[in-house]
């Protein structure tokens, strides 16, 4: 078990885009692992690469559905509906913002095998890839927040 240092907003590498991964090696493996050590340690729900310093198209997610989702290289394919609800990040700790976001997507992606999949998510499933799918091309859940970033003690991150 490692857990890997979470950039935090402000840090520039939060704000770069993130390079596709051409072959899954022991390094990546080790990442992955990593990440979801890392994301379990902080409480989160997802975690993507560039929150540890890697500038890597590499996303884990777990919403507490019993899968532990590897996306690597996503790509949003569809998306529809709306929710709005309250959003944080690991990256910017001890805060909220409202966000509006699609309420269904559907991405393709490669697992940790360098499988090809398709997964489609809903309401929290959904908020979460399009959250972590915005850390690949270096955008933060901030540049959406409707009214004012709130003070929270404890919420969902990302
Ligand atoms: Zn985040």
């Amino acid at each position: 078990m490692a857990i890997r240092q979470i950039r935090t907003i402000g840090d520039e590498i939060l704000t770069k885009q993130c390079k596709p991964v051409k072959e899954m090696t022991p390094r990546l493996r080790q990442l992955i692992d990593d990440m979801f050590d890392t994301m379990y340690d902080a409480n989160g729900v997802g975690l993507a690469a560039p929150q540890v310093g890697i500038l890597r198209q590499i996303v884990v997610i777990d919403i507490g559905d019993e899968n532990q989702y590897v996306l690597v290289n996503p790509e949003i394919l569809e998306e529809s509906g709306s929710q709005t609800g309250s959003e944080g990040c690991l990256s910017v700790p001890g805060k909220a913002g409202k966000v509006t976001r699609p309420n269904y997507v559907k991405i393709r992606a490669f697992d940790e095998n360098m499988e090809p999949f398709e997964l489609e998510g809903e309401e929290l499933l959904a908020r979460c890839i399009c959250h972590e799918c915005a850390h690949l091309s270096g955008h933060l859940y901030v540049e959406l927040v409707e009214g004012e970033l709130e003070d929270v003690e404890d919420t969902t991150e990302e």
